[in-house]
């Protein structure tokens, strides 16, 4: 069996643009407006030979205000269930929000292997910014640009090292 890679997040912050460059194809679907994915959608990813199967949980649109937080909520815990190794991608530039920490809560109860992952980093110095998310406890946060394409060799490094 290939080991399961699950993306997990609040909307927007880069979940399906990071699925799309790992797998190295337009699947999900990305958009401006947050929770923008069509449910659970799965590809085959490789790295270096090692294969895998990468799910972006993007979970149902549009989400409304009321649902939104328990819709989160049960994609992480899909993820749990599902996940060999979870991506917990973060907006690596705005701040952690109450939806981060409480995937967070979800996420270190569930005693999986998990990367934390800074998004929208698309200079090469890493700003200041991104410390505060060692705050979530999943140790140094791995800083991305799934937009710029930067960062992502090295993620794809620290995922295969968990299998
Ligand atoms: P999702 O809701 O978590 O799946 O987020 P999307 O992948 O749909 O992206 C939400 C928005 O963030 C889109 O406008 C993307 O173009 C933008 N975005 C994604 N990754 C990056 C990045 O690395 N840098 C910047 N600046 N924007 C990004
Ligand atoms: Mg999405």
């Amino acid at each position: 069996m290939r080991p399961v890679v699950c993306i997990v997040g609040r909307p927007n912050v880069g979940k399906s643009t990071l699925f799309n460059k790992i797998v190295g194809r337009r699947i999900a679907i990305t958009e401006d407006r947050p929770g923008v994915t069509r449910d659970r959608i799965y590809a085959e990813a490789e790295w270096l030979n090692n294969y895998f199967i990468l799910i972006d949980t993007g979970g149902i649109e549009p989400y409304s205000d009321d649902i939104i937080l328990s819709q989160i909520k049960r994609q992480a815990e899909i993820a749990i269930d599902t996940a060999d190794v979870i991506l917990f991608v973060v907006d690596g530039l705005g701040g952690i929000t109450s939806t981060d920490r409480e995937i967070a809560n979800i996420l270190r109860k569930s005693g999986k292997e998990v990367l934390l992952v800074c998004n929208k980093i698309d200079t090469p110095k890493t700003p200041d910014e991104i410390y505060e998310f060692y705050e979530l406890g999943f140790g140094e946060p791995i800083v991305v640009s799934a937009g710029q394409s930067l960062g992502l060799g090295d993620l794809l490094d620290e995922i295969i090292k968990k299998f």
